[in-house]
């Protein structure tokens, strides 16, 4: 897949809110550019003997509202483009929910699958090697992402320590719990999306139970599966990046998370309680209530957005629906919540075990989940006022939300016309 002009896409929605708000133009041209963005070459011993090097980035888009947050994704065709985009993603997401942070992100060029464990383990902690002087608890602290899980954020986080020479667990979030984790972490992003769609079924007029489509069967996907299968509603088509499958009375979802816990694709669960192949761009245009990309970026563009049927789309994925997109899912009618409001619990349980871990006093699953969804509740609904009052899409609204807060924290240092006048 290209990422050519990912961020030029995305600072088009930066200007679309800016058209809806009366921000100094200092704002703009502060957030328009990444602040920093560091650029390395990862030099590991591979199993055979032999020496490779690996690209690989971490990018400090804003900080003016509290250190740079953000995940670090393994994934072959990762470019700094994508980078930089969703270091601008995550500074207007964490503004969408209030969070003391700015954004960031971090990527190493590599396919994961291609790496033995041990390989694998001396990538991540030569990523912390390369990049410890920019991450700290109060400056830049990187979680999971595409490719990486709790147990690299370990890795990661081991490899700061003896670099400080003491622990430092809010360094780095989504470590394994025994490590200083939080709980609810793991399937933070879904339930936060899940608790969206709920608070917001009444005001969108969702059939119950709603027939859905997953885009994606990693973290996110999984998770959501779960979610909604558990509660009561039918899983009709998902896929992984080996194909896709579907089953018009509802996918076996354990199957399909017994396959995936097995190292198997989906596409090996085909002829199982009715599951049948389905090809990517069926998959797309299936007729469901809600679909979810949780897979990549620009999943659904020009060439695929008129076949969506379904009336709401949950973006657990960043940036999978393209402006053209947009455009063309806006005319039929279809709702997208927003990757920087949907896909915000995964940063904001983020933001809780990093609270846990600056205290060292750790909360239970039910204050974890509380706080989740009353953090979701109120910002989703703000997002949602703000739609109807302007009669924009919620996207727009999202990110007028989001520069409202960024707006003011710019602005508190002064502007050109405070220092002209
Ligand atoms: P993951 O690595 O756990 O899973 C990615 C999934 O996408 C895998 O199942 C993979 O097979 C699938 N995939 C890849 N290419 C595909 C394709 N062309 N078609 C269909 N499926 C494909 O990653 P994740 O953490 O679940 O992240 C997924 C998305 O959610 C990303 O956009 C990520 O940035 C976003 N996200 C994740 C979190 C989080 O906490 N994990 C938080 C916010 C946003």
């Amino acid at each position: 897949m290209s990422h050519a002009n990912l961020l030029d896409d995305a600072l088009t929605r930066l200007d679309e809110a800016a058209a809806h708000l009366n921000v100094d133009p200092d704002v703009i041209e502060k957030l328009k550019f990444a602040r920093e963005t560091t650029k390395v070459r990862l030099m590991i011993r591979m199993d055979d003997g032999a020496r490779k090097s690996f690209i690989a980035w971490r990018c400090r888009y804003d900080d003016t509202r509290g250190p740079t947050k953000g995940g670090i994704r393994f994934h072959p065709s990762a470019t700094v483009d994508e980078v930089e985009t969703l270091a601008f993603w995550m500074t207007f997401k964490c503004a969408v929910m209030n969070l003391p942070y700015g954004g960031g992100k971090g990527a190493v060029q590599v396919d994961p699958r291609a790496l033995s464990k041990s390989e694998l383990e001396r990538l991540s902690r030569a990523y912390m090697q390369a990049f410890a002087r920019i991450i700290g608890p109060d400056r830049d602290i990187p979680a999971p992402d595409v490719y990486t899980n709790a147990m690299i954020m370990g890795w990661m986080a081991d490899e700061y320590a003896q670099i400080v020479g003491r622990a430092e667990p809010a360094v780095i979030t989504g470590k394994p719990l025994a490590l200083g984790g939080s709980l609810g972490r793991n399937d933070a992003t879904a339930r936060g999306g899940y608790y969206l769609v709920q608070h917001l079924a009444g005001d969108l007029g969702l059939n119950r139970p709603m027939r859905v489509v997953i885009q994606g069967f990693g973290n996110a996907g999984q998770y959501m599966a779960q979610l909604l299968a558990a509660d009561g509603h039918k899983i009709v088509g998902a896929s992984d990046s080996s194909g896709a499958v579907g089953c018009a009375s509802g996918l076996d979802v354990d199957a399909l998370l017994a396959a995936k816990a097995a190292g198997r694709s989906l596409v090996s669960t085909i002829g199982h309680g009715g599951h049948e192949t389905l090809t990517p761009e069926a998959l797309i245009g299936l007729g469901c209530d809600l679909l979810v990309p949780a897979a990549l970026e620009n999943m659904i563009d020009e060439s695929n957005a008129a076949t969506v049927k379904a009336k709401l789309i949950l973006e657990l994925a960043n940036g999978p629906v393209t402006p053209e997109a947009d455009a063309i899912l806006a005319k039929k009618g279809a709702i997208v919540l927003p990757d920087i409001l949907a896909n915000a619990g995964g940063v904001t349980v983020s933001y809780f075990e990093w609270v846990q871990s600056r205290q060292g006093y750790y909360w239970t699953l039910e204050e974890i989940h509380e706080r989740l969804r009353s953090t979701m509740e109120r910002e989703g609904r703000a997002v949602w006022n703000i739609a109807h009052d302007k009669n924009v899409s919620m996207r727009t609204a999202a990110y007028v939300h989001a520069l409202g807060r960024l707006a003011e924290a710019i602005e508190a240092h002064g502007t050109q016309s405070f220092f002209v006048s």
